[in-house]
């Protein structure tokens, strides 16, 4: 096997060079004694990277921030952001480090990106560091998203860096490696924009544009068409979420994404009973991220990233805010059209189902699946068996049999198809019991709850025999009760 030595990885330094009034060169902590906790193999193969180096010592070192390859000039990201809705001009990397671009063999750029590895200018007050629990929540909530097809950041690896960090208790501390197609965040279109530069507003919009939109630049006005497919982006995105019931628990314009990618998985969870005003995360007091809300969230978020934009879009201040404003409206149907399009595959229905007719059958359907307190990915899988001509296992979990008869009826007669639907139904989610159970192993140094976890959400749609209890709702005390932390 050839073992080309970690710091033989070729790391570019783009964002440093072409947007340094938001990189801050900065270097990880030094971690007292590695240890690497899981490696994400297929990941690295797709990346180019080599597996077997990667958990070298000198591979863990790289992972963890201690061995940079040559060349590259680690960052920590300047950015700003709406967090729960008030509004604040310095975020940035407070405990995250840019390590660089790799390039993939494909030639896409991807972000290397560690989250833990020590304060950083932006840490106000924090420590900089995170702890094994929340690194490995990312990594399984993410790769589980990759798995169901979500467009998301990837985790390439967790490292247990062997320091404590000191929350409620001493805790292991680790480093998250993450991929992504870039940090690029509404919340540093927010902070180019709050530094009055507009030269440097324009710039970033740019890269933008050429990592992540590249059909903008032949546009008449690229700015504009770059916000319309972030727009675009975005609408898919949390449609994606409405479909199989995903909560990501703090969306700030900084946690938003110019890709289109999920990023930054805290107090995130599924939802298990059908509920649009579930939320799980402990700093969520108000619900203003209930599962509900998403929708409503993101065009929010879409608005501020307008804002921002606004000296791109027209010289014109009023001209500019007219261009936002019409632009900002395609958000709802292109969220209508997405989230109708992915219920008429859960459904099963034909392609030629118009949005309407599908809307309408989906929303008598959630409505009585909330009132029946049903868990969402169960039901949906169990739907399948139904179209084959097995309604008993969607049956058996209502209470009111009569409504779900009537609604079965109507959906029946546009011949769903139940092999379709097993295609895009999870059979397993990452559960928040199943998630707590590995997490609480892992921290106590037992990996393979973990690894079993792995196991069944990173092959969701595949049923196998010995993995039941991963498909099987959470026990009481789990559900609508429990509460996530942000970990920080
Ligand atoms: P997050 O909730 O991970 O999206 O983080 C929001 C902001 O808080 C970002 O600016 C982070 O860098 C910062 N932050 C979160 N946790 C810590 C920590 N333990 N130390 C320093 N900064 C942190
Ligand atoms: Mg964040």
């Amino acid at each position: 096997m050839t073992t080309a030595p970690p710091s033989t990885v070729s790391l570019g330094d783009r964002f440093a060079r072409e947007l340094p009034e938001m990189a801050l060169p900065w270097q990880a902590e030094e971690a007292p004694d590695p240890r690497l906790l899981v490696l994400n193999e297929p990941l690295a193969a797709e990346l180019g990277l080599d597996p077997d180096s990667l958990r070298s010592g000198e591979g863990v070192r790289l992972l963890v921030g201690d061995a940079v390859p040559d060349g590259a000039h680690p960052v920590a990201q300047a950015y700003a952001g709406h967090q729960f809705g008030g509004y604040n001009p310095r975020l940035g990397d407070g405990r995250a480090l840019l390590l660089g671009e790799l390039t993939g063999p494909d030639g896409q750029l991807h972000d290397l990106h560690l989250k833990g590895s020590g304060p950083t200018p932006f840490s106000r007050g924090g420590d900089g560091f995170a702890a094994v629990g929340p690194m490995l929540r990312e990594y399984v909530i993410s790769e589980a998203m990759h798995a169901l097809g979500s467009p998301t950041t990837r985790a390439l690896a967790v490292v247990a860096t062997g320091r404590p960090v000191y929350r409620e208790t001493a805790l292991p501390g680790a480093v998250l490696a993450r991929i992504a197609s870039s940090h690029l965040r509404v919340g540093s279109f927010q902070f180019a924009r709050s530094t009055g530069d507009v030269d440097l507003l324009r710039r970033l919009a740019d890269m933008a544009i050429e990592r992540h939109h590249p059909a903008a630049a032949s546009a008449d006005n690229r700015y504009l068409a770059l916000y319309e497919a972030v727009v675009a982006a975005q609408a898919s995105l949390v449609a994606q979420w409405m479909l199989v019931g995903f909560i990501h628990g703090v969306m700030n314009t900084d946690n938003t994404t110019i890709s289109g990618e999920t990023i930054d998985y805290g107090p995130c969870a599924f939802m298990e009973a059908v509920d649009p005003d579930t939320v799980y995360s402990s700093i969520d007091s108000g619900g203003r991220y209930r599962f509900g809300n998403q929708p409503l969230v993101i065009e929010w978020n879409l608005a501020r990233l307008a804002e921002a934009l606004l000296p791109l879009f027209a010289d014109e201040q009023e001209r500019a805010v007219e261009i936002a404003v019409e632009a900002l409206k395609g958000f709802r149907p292109r969220y209508g059209a997405a989230w109708a399009a992915g219920m008429r595959a859960k459904l099963g229905l034909p392609e030629g189902l118009d949005d309407e007719a599908t809307t309408a059958l989906a929303d008598d359907l959630l409505a009585l699946l909330q009132a029946g307190h049903v868990d969402h990915t169960t039901f949906f899988r169990a739907l399948g068996s139904a179209a084959r001509g097995d309604a008993d296992p969607a049956r058996n979990l209502f209470l009111d049999l009569a409504g779900f008869d009537a609604w079965a009826q109507r959906w029946r007669a546009l011949a769903p198809d139940g092999d379709a639907m097993d295609r895009v139904n999870p059979v397993y989610i990452p559960r928040n019991h199943l998630v707590e159970e590995a997490l609480d192993a892992a921290t106590a140094g037992d990996l393979e709850p973990l690894g079993r976890l792995l196991t069944a959400v990173t092959r969701p749609f595949e049923q196998r025999e010995g993995l039941e209890r991963y498909a099987a709702p959470a026990p009481e005390e789990f559900g609508a009760a429990y509460r996530t932390f942000c970990g920080t």
